[in-house]
């Protein structure tokens, strides 16, 4: 029997400075707060349903999520202008 594949891990460490290529390249996963511009993770596509940075919770990503979204994550931590997304699993 293999061994289970871990379900990836999104979150946003401090620095964002708000300029919305997260919530463009996936928008699936990523919203910017109204309030203080800040990126998040969608609560919808967590498995604790809540929406924040997830850089506490770590909470992991819901199954049934389009199977482009590992990529366009990786595109986002690839061009995030202040490298401050990171995805694990
Ligand atoms: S791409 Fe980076 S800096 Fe820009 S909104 Fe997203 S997390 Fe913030």
């Amino acid at each position: 029997m293999g061994k289970a594949k871990a379900k990836p891990v999104v979150w946003i460490e401090e620095g964002c400075i708000g300029c919305g290529l997260c919530a463009h390249y996936c928008p699936t996963v990523f919203q910017l707060n109204a309030v203080t511009d800040e990126s998040r993770v969608r609560g919808a596509a967590r498995c604790d349903g809540v929406t924040d940075g997830n850089a506490y919770r770590r909470s992991p990503l819901v199954e049934g999520l389009p199977a482009t979204v590992r990529e366009e994550v990786g595109e986002v931590i690839a061009d995030c202008p202040m490298h401050t997304v990171r995805m694990s699993g």
